[in-house]
């Protein structure tokens, strides 16, 4: 009996376990097609936000089209206003400069009388014999470089005229001055006024010189002078360009300079000899005082000795300041020198300038 009774709940048991399980297939398959359906529904609003955002895309794209098409066009027009103003700017550069330079008929006698073509200068012995454009003082060290006893030179013959390098006060004059030769004149300017060349020939030199000079221009002339023009801010013509009395070739400035503030450091010299500019410049009146120069051992009074660099090797135990004491200078004078710093170690067989 027992056993029939737990047959019976068996078989029950087994039954209501089949139908559950039917019921549980019957529920699951009703519940994926719910979710597809929502699934569907969020695809088709996203394909919506999709098809909008296309469409601003579409628009803001268009829009930026538009923009830059406008933009461009703009900056044609800004270009092509910056391109007048340029053109203005250049006119109005031209007529200042014919402004203030001294055309042909108000230099100081000023008819072109040259005797060789200009094309031909560079054949002229002048600008061959003894022409360095590294060398400072190209003549110095040669042989025959004798003052003649008397040699008069023209100033004009074979010139195209004169100009004053620098209308303004000279401050400072060629001789002796604080114990040292003052090889020039010392004439006050602002920084950037017009420095012009005082007389026709070809730029020799035109670099920065660390012995005093600065940035300086040499223009060796048809009558064999040459003229210095030193401490300039800006050059700008370069070493064997032609030059015209009068021309513009730098501004002024304080290159090279220590506490005198601008100023332009002009000199005369014959075959590196200096002698004073003043001799044929009438600085007050701003003209010249003659036609032709006497050079002779007068007038070349002056040494031509160059500011050559002296040099010392550096040898084992060498320091900046044992130099400094040896030499009697000091040490930061010897670092501007040498661009050095004082921490900076010294090699052995290194060349060291002392002044
Ligand atoms: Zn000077």
């Amino acid at each position: 009996m027992v056993k029939f009774k737990l047959f019976l709940v068996l078989f029950f048991s087994v039954n209501f376990c089949f139908a559950q399980i039917n019921i549980g297939f019957l529920g699951l398959d009703f519940n994926k097609s719910k979710q597809i359906d929502i699934l569907n529904e969020r695809i088709d609003s996203l394909n919506a936000v999709i098809s909008d955002n296309r469409k601003s895309h579409t628009k803001i794209t268009r829009e930026l089209d538009s923009t830059l098409n406008t933009t461009t066009q703009e900056l044609f027009e800004i270009k092509s206003i910056l391109k007048n103003y340029q053109d203005t700017v250049k006119v109005l550069k031209k007529q200042l400069y014919d402004i203030t330079t001294p055309s042909d008929s108000t230099l100081m006698n000023g008819e072109y009388n040259s005797d060789v073509a200009s094309e031909k200068w560079s054949e002229m012995d002048v600008f061959i014999e003894n022409w360095s454009t590294t060398n400072l003082f190209p003549y110095v060290y040669t042989k025959n470089n004798k003052i003649p006893n008397s040699l008069n030179i023209p100033l004009f013959k074979y010139d195209s005229g004169f100009a004053i390098p620098f209308e303004g006060n000279v401050f400072s004059g060629f001789g002796m001055r604080r114990g040292r030769m003052h090889k020039g004149l010392d004439i006050r300017l602002q920084r950037h006024d017009t420095v012009r060349a005082c007389m026709a020939g070809i730029v020799r030199f035109a670099s920065y010189n660390s012995g005093g000079f600065g940035n300086i221009i040499i223009i060796r002339h048809l009558n064999g002078l040459e003229t210095y023009y030193a401490h300039l801010q800006k050059m700008v013509v370069k070493p064997n360009d032609m030059i015209r009395a009068g021309d513009f070739i730098g501004t002024g400035g304080t290159s090279g300079t220590k506490r005198t503030g601008p100023h332009l450091h002009f000199e005369c010299r014959w075959k590196d000899y200096p002698l004073d500019p003043r001799l044929f410049i009438d600085y007050t009146k701003f003209e010249l005082k003659r036609d032709t120069l006497l050079i002779s051992p007068k007038v070349l009074r002056a040494k031509p000795t160059p500011t050559r660099g002296k040099y010392h090797t550096i040898k084992s135990g060498d320091t900046l300041y044992g130099l400094a004491l040896r030499y009697k200078t000091s040490v930061s004078r010897l670092c501007k020198l040498n661009g050095l710093k004082k921490t900076s170690t010294l090699r052995i067989n290194q060349k060291i300038r002392i002044r």
